[in-house]
């Protein structure tokens, strides 16, 4: 055979196409998704200089990267972290209400700009502000994508290319990507430090109001605590300084609250009903933390500060789409009966569910686990759950686990992944821990049948 023949017989586009074994891809993802995956396949091979395929091959190669291009990498999990706002597996659960109104505002025709009773143009965030107002008692309200596209529009509509003191105990950082001074160079602001990183007194924030600084701002620590020797300036006091230097006073609370948590028997997370009351010009938080809603941002106010954000140009391009609207609006209904929120938000839901119940579901998941892991021993342990998202990191929750132990817990962790529908559990002390707290009655069901379902493929080799 000489060097020529060797190199030539990859198989031809065209014949591939016309193959039999061509056939199903073709029905199934059209001539174009098809086309390109062969092409992809055979300069793969070419790459590799692994000539002389057959045919069959190929189109195998062709099928699996069909295959992968499909298949959604946004997939569903369980989330067995025992961190209930998990931002990595996407924060909070919307109730069911929510969701139908999301699903129902995408797919037909709503009145996002439209007011009905003059048939003109109407405010796309009237509903959502309404009922922010209503429940918060503030004058104003405005949404934005997210909490920090929040913070962006408050500095650049009330501080551009002005002084904002914040204290150097709340210049914090949070995933990585939001980093308070590199937020604010963005917004425009000028950031004014003052204090020191454990102590930070009126004296400090009253010299950079008088050296120009046009508001103050606190920050919410969310992912830390500073313990010891540390003082900081009430809010109030905070506001009042700012104030009596005609100076905004500004407070962010990353996660935020609507309802004393401790009414839940939580821990008490500060409410945007406290600043406002506390004097605070404008607050804003995140929609999808302890509010329990879709991703947002959320700021409350004054009605002349909230204003000049609602006319500032960024808040065009920041703006919820309508879906997200109608989920927060959803959402936002829930708090007008409080009493009844407990039991209707899946985030407060999940966060004040009794111990007994949370023990009651790991005692029922046991077995299932136990024969997914035959070689480990899987006990029912008392743990901690987290609330997540940078509220309260302190604070645990006295919660209940499956402790997988006695084997590699790293590659059990890895066949959970592996699964339809992936478990995601947590790994400490040399254990593999699976938290209970966020597995209610419907995902416990789903949970046992994609267990079992893998049983049922996976006994006989065992
Ligand atoms: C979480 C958080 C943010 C960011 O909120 P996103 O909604 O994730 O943009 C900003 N500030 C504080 C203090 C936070 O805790």
């Amino acid at each position: 055979m000489t060097a020529a023949r060797r190199a030539s017989p990859l198989p031809g586009l065209d014949g591939l196409l016309r193959h039999p074994a061509a056939a199903p891809l073709l029905a199934r993802h059209g001539r174009a998704a098809l086309t390109g995956a062969l092409r992809a396949a055979l300069a793969e091979r070419r790459g590799r200089r692994a000539f002389g395929a057959a045919p069959e091959e190929v189109l195998g190669e062709a099928a699996a990267l069909l295959d992968g291009l499909f298949a959604p990498r946004l997939r569903p999990v369980f989330n067995l972290t025992g961190t209930v706002l998990h931002t990595n597996l996407g924060r909070a659960l919307l109730p069911e209400a929510a969701v139908a109104a999301a699903a129902e505002a995408l797919a037909r025709p709503v009145t996002l700009e439209y007011d009905l009773a003059d048939g003109r143009r109407g405010r796309r965030e009237a509903e959502v502000a309404a009922l922010l107002c209503r429940i918060t008692g503030a004058e104003a309200a405005s949404v934005v994508n997210n909490n920090a596209a929040a913070l962006v529009l408050l500095l650049a509509a009330l501080a551009p290319g002005a002084a904002v003191a914040v204290s150097r105990g709340e210049l914090i950082e949070i995933g990585g990507s939001f980093r308070l001074p590199e937020i604010m160079a963005a917004a425009g602001a000028r950031l004014a430090e003052v204090g020191t990183t454990n102590r930070t007194h009126a004296a400090d924030y009253e010299a950079a109001l008088g050296a120009g600084a046009v508001a103050v701002l606190r920050v919410h620590p969310s992912n830390f605590a500073i313990h010891g020797f540390t003082a900081a300036v009430r809010f109030r006091e905070l506001a009042a300084l700012a104030h009596g230097r005609g100076a905004l006073a500004l407070e962010d609370l990353g996660s935020g609250a609507l309802v004393d948590l401790a009414r839940f028997g939580l821990p008490h997370e500060r409410m945007a009903q406290e600043s406002l009351a506390e004097g605070a010009d404008v607050v804003c938080f995140s929609a999808d933390k302890l509010t329990g809603g879709p991703q947002a941002g959320i700021l409350l106010g004054r009605a002349e500060p909230i204003a000049r954000l609602e006319r500032h140009p960024l808040k065009r391009a920041l703006r919820l789409d309508k879906a997200r609207l109608a989920a927060l609006a959803a959402v936002l209904r829930l708090y007008l009966e409080p009493e009844r929120l407990a039991e209707r938000l899946p985030t407060l839901r999940l966060l004040a569910r009794p111990g007994g119940a949370i023990r009651a579901t790991a005692e029922r998941l046991r077995a299932a686990f136990a024969a997914f892991a035959p070689e480990f021993t899987v006990e029912v342990a008392d743990c901690a759950s987290r609330i997540g998202s940078g509220a309260r990191p302190e604070d645990l929750l006295p919660s209940a686990a499956l402790r997988c132990s006695g084997g590699d817990g790293e590659a059990l962790a890895a066949r959970l992944r592996a699964l339809a529908v992936p478990v995601i559990g947590r790994i400490a002390e040399g254990a593999l821990w699976l938290d209970c707290r966020t597995i209610e009655a419907e995902a416990e069901a789903a949970l046992v049948a994609t267990l079992v379902a893998t049983l049922g493929q996976t006994a006989p080799d065992r």
